[in-house]
């Protein structure tokens, strides 16, 4: 039977992706265009996940902005945030509201702006009854490169558009890059202003440090190639390889042996470099952990869920050591994804359902049915975890009811083998038993 309701839905809506998108720009603040409560809910996520304070404005629409349109709260924003913040760039998203009302908000820009005004105002529209924040993340990063990007001399540098993942994987990435001798351009870059040193004296600046420059946006036009993370997050990989001729390839998400290799001939064939040894150590060293953890991971039913791009990378990842995936679940539908499974599923000879689109509901009611020894997911996972009492490993986002999650990578080799001790730490801290398990 055909349900009607949703219950549980591990998603969220389009302002909380935008938000996050422009959170990685350098002194810039993001304006939801909507009421109170669209601001509020993505801020508490932010909060809770990142524990950072989120500056995010919100034109505070009411009753009157549904009669009359909310252009005048919107000028009012952006007129308040510059005086208050001085940033050097407005992002502002749009909202279930804003946008049923039919608000033109690239008119109400330009209205509010005056042509030397140096904050760069970059509106997206994000209307919440469609898709997710990953929708979100997409569309506010699209409208980043069509208002910034121009054209220039070649810089010789790659963009990596990261998708929604969290600082310490973007700071792996890095990593990678420096060991590879690659150049960057991140689109853009929340390790900093989502993970923010606390400065001598216990002073934080009103806005974080950190994050990628306009000027850098502006220069992603010049750049040998675009990569995204996310198969999710990749218009702006799509519109740079369009109107710039910038070549664009879109996921895997680095995790696990194979995708990182991707990853790592993906850049080096782009920027034209060769393979270092120091990354080959590093592959080396993920491969002599999986050795290390065959006898524990072999054969254990796992149940994945969250964002599709991540989902699949680390379903390829546990059928590489062995493990049985039962069900791999995301609320986002993306057309790679079902095929990304299947992939796995024929390569592999595992037996994995796969659930798109949907619910946590279900995915309790398939984790019911065909077993899982270990669930990889985020917070929204726990109550499943614990009502059939199986570890939860948390990935993703958001995780609010453990610390320090989003500061450790499971991308790239070192931080698949972090992912991997997670999950075997996991079997063997709950399912201990010298007759189940060889040592
Ligand atoms: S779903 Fe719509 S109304 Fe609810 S927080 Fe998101 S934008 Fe606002």
């Amino acid at each position: 039977m055909q349900r009607t309701v949703i219950i549980n839905p591990p998603k969220m809506c389009q302002p909380m992706g935008a938000i996050l998108a422009y959170m990685g720009v350098h002194g810039c603040v993001p304006v939801v265009h909507g009421s109170q409560g669209c601001s509020t809910y993505p801020r508490y996520n932010i909060a809770r996940h990142f524990r950072e304070s989120a500056e995010v404005a919100v034109s505070s629409l009411a009753e009157d902005a549904a009669v009359y349109g909310g252009a005048k709260n919107l000028a009012e924003a952006i007129k308040n945030v510059k005086a208050r913040l001085d940033p050097e760039a407005i992002g502002i998203c749009t909202t279930c509201m804003s946008e049923t009302i039919g608000d033109d908000v690239r008119q109400i820009v330009k209205k509010a702006t005056l042509p030397d005004d140096t904050t760069k105002v970059i509106p997206a529209s994000t209307p919440s009854y469609v898709g997710t924040h990953l929708t979100g993340y997409d569309n506010a990063m699209k409208a980043l490169v069509e208002t910034l990007a121009v054209k220039g001399e070649p810089n010789n540098k790659i963009n990596i558009i990261t998708g929604i993942i969290n600082p310490g994987d973007i700071r792996e990435i890095k990593h990678m890059l420096r060991l590879l001798g690659i150049e960057s351009i991140f689109l853009s870059d929340i390790s900093d202003t989502l993970d923010t040193p606390m400065m001598r004296g216990g002073h934080k600046p009103m806005l974080p440090q950190g994050g990628t420059r306009i000027s850098d946006i502006a220069d992603s036009a010049n750049s040998s190639g675009t990569v995204a993370i996310c198969k999710t997050a990749g218009s702006a990989a799509v519109y740079l390889q369009n109107k710039f001729n910038v070549p664009a390839i879109l996921g895997p998400a680095p995790v696990g042996v194979a995708n990182c290799d991707r990853f790592v001939e993906n850049v080096t064939k782009l920027m034209d470099k060769p393979i270092t040894r120091e990354i080959e150590n590093e592959r080396g060293r993920l491969i002599d952990s999986i050795v290390d953890v065959h006898h524990y991971m072999f054969g254990r039913r796992v149940a994945i869920f969250g964002d599709p791009g991540i989902v699949s990378g680390i379903v390829r990842f546990c059928a590489e050591v062995g493990m049985a995936p039962t069900v791999a679940m995301t609320a986002t539908k993306h057309r790679d994804f079902a095929p990304d499974i299947k992939a796995v599923n024929s390569e592999y000879g595992t037996d994995m359902q796969i659930l798109e689109g949907t619910d946590l509901y279900e995915f309790h009611e398939v984790v019911k049915s065909q077993g899982a020894e270990l669930i990889i997911g985020n917070s929204k996972g726990k109550d499943i975890a614990d009502d059939e009492n199986i570890p939860l490993v948390r990935v993703g986002f958001p995780v609010y009811d453990r610390v320090g999650v989003y500061r450790y990578p499971i991308l790239g080799y070192r931080g698949s083998i972090y992912l991997l001790d997670l999950m075997t730490n996991a079997i063997l801290g709950h399912k201990y038993d010298p007759n189940k398990l060889h040592q």
